[in-house]
C-alpha cells in the first residue's frame, strides 16, 4: 500500500455475489414490473477501485429492489478485484488490459481476446439495454470528485440534474480506446440515453465510498427507479453550493520517466497563461510544461505515476 494513501475502508468480500441472477457472473437484474427506465450501475470497472463495490454490496445485501423500471447491478472487473494485493495496490487495475478502453465496435466485434474483452462482451447486452448508466470509479490521487460526462454539453446538463458533484467534466475520452460511458448510443446526441462516470476521490480514502453512496442515491432518485423513502437517508450528502462544467482542452502525456510536477497539485487549481505546471525530461534539456491559457484548470494530476505514454494531467477551462 502506498504510504501516501492508506486503505481507510474495508474492501467488501463480494464472492457471495458471484453467481449473479442473470446467468452472467456478478451481474444482477431486477425488474419492478412497473413502467420505467432500465438503469445500470457498475462498480469495479477498474479492479482496485472498491468504493463502488461497497455500495453495490450494500444494495444487494439489503435486498434493494427498484420500484419502477429495471435495475442492473454489475461488478465489472471482478477478476482483477480478486487479485487485489495491498502490497501492490495499483497492480489490480486490470488483468490483461484496461476494461474501460475497449468499448468501440471494432474492438468488441473484432478477433482480439483478453480477460477484459471477454468480460466486456458478456456485459455488452446489459449495457445495450440501459437507458441510464452510472459507472463508479475512483482516482489515483486525492482530488475532489468529478463526474465525467463525455463529449457532449447535454451530458453535463444531465449531470446538473443530479445536483452533485461540484465538477462536471466534458472531455474527448482516451486515445487508447473507448470508455463504457462513451459506448454506442451513450455517445450520441439526442439518443435519450445518459451515461455518467464518477471519480469518487482517491481509491482508498474513506471519502470515496461516501461519494459513491451519494451519487448512487441521486442517480436512483433522478432516474425514478425508487423513492426517497426506499433509501438510507444518510447516503445523500448536502448539495455543493455550485456545480460547474469544465471542458478539457488539452491532455498532457508524459514523454519520459522524468516527468515532474513543479508543485504537489491536487486538481482543480486554476492557473494563468505561462504558469509552470511540470518538467518532462532530465537535465537542462527537460521540456517545460506551462499553462497554455488563462483560467487553465488542472484536472486529475497524476503525481505518483509518470511513465512515457501515461496521461499525467488534463488541462481544462470552465465552460458554463
Ligand atoms: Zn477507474
Amino acid at each position: 500500500m502506498s504510504p501516501l494513501y492508506p486503505r481507510e475502508y474495508a474492501f467488501p468480500d463480494i464472492t457471495s455475489h458471484a453467481n449473479g441472477n442473470t446467468g452472467t457472473p456478478y451481474v444482477f437484474q431486477f425488474d419492478s414490473g412497473a413502467p420505467g427506465p432500465t438503469v445500470m450501475i457498475c462498480a469495479l470497472t477498474h479492479g482496485n477501485e472498491a468504493a463502488g463495490a461497497v455500495v453495490l454490496n450494500r444494495l444487494l445485501s439489503e435486498g434493494f429492489r427498484p420500484r419502477r423500471g429495471r435495475l442492473i447491478l454489475s461488478f465489472n472487473n471482478f477478476e482483477a478485484y480478486a487479485r487485489f494485493d495491498p502490497g501492490a495496490p495499483d497492480a489490480s487495475r486490470f488483468v490483461d488490459e484496461d476494461l474501460n478502453r475497449v468499448w468501440d465496435l471494432a474492438t468488441l466485434d473484432g478477433p482480439r481476446d483478453s480477460v477484459e474483452l471477454r468480460r466486456a462482451r458478456a456485459l455488452r447486452p446489459f449495457v445495450d439495454q440501459a437507458d441510464y448508466l452510472l459507472d463508479l470509479h475512483s482516482m489515483h490521487e486525492a482530488a475532489p470528485p468529478i463526474l465525467v460526462c463525455g463529449k457532449r454539453h447535454e451530458a453535463a446538463e444531465f449531470g446538473k440534474t443530479l445536483g452533485a458533484p461540484a465538477t462536471l467534466l466534458i472531455d474527448q475520452g482516451h486515445s487508447q480506446g473507448a470508455r463504457m460511458r462513451d459506448y454506442g448510443l451513450f455517445g450520441q446526441a439526442q439518443s435519450g440515453k445518459h451515461a455518467a462516470l464518477i471519480e469518487c476521490g482517491q481509491h482508498w480514502e474513506a471519502a470515496a465510498p461516501r461519494v459513491a453512496f451519494d451519487v448512487t442515491a441521486r442517480f436512483l432518485l433522478r432516474t425514478g427507479v425508487c423513492d426517497p423513502t426506499d433509501l438510507d437517508p444518510t447516503w445523500q450528502q448536502p448539495d455543493p453550493p455550485l456545480q460547474r462544467i469544465v471542458r478539457v482542452e488539452q491532455t498532457i502525456v508524459a514523454e519520459t520517466a522524468f516527468f515532474r510536477f513543479v508543485q504537489p497539485f491536487r486538481g482543480m487549481e486554476i492557473l494563468k497563461q505561462g504558469d509552470m505546471i511540470a518538467t518532462d525530461g532530465a537535465g537542462p534539456s527537460a521540456k517545460l510544461i506551462r499553462a497554455p491559457f488563462d483560467g487553465c484548470v488542472l484536472i486529475m494530476p497524476s503525481i505518483r505515476h509518470a511513465a512515457p505514454g501515461v496521461t499525467v494531467v488534463r488541462l481544462g477551462r470552465y465552460s458554463d
